[in-house]
């Protein structure tokens, strides 16, 4: 029985995971501006280098 609920748990866990990596953290790494969605370019200063720090 305790095997289903531990089943159970981490499929909540891995729920909880796709949740947050669809929405994720970006920075420029140019002026450091924060985002929650990945954008081309910056749209504070324009920049490319927007890297994921989530
Ligand atoms: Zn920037």
């Amino acid at each position: 029985m305790s095997l289903f609920r531990d089943l159970g748990k981490k499929a909540e866990k891995f729920k909880q995971q796709v949740a947050a990596s669809t929405e994720g953290t970006y920075e420029c790494d140019d002026c450091g501006a924060e985002m929650h969605t990945e954008y081309e370019e910056c749209p504070e200063c324009g920049s490319e280098a927007i890297r994921r720090t989530e």
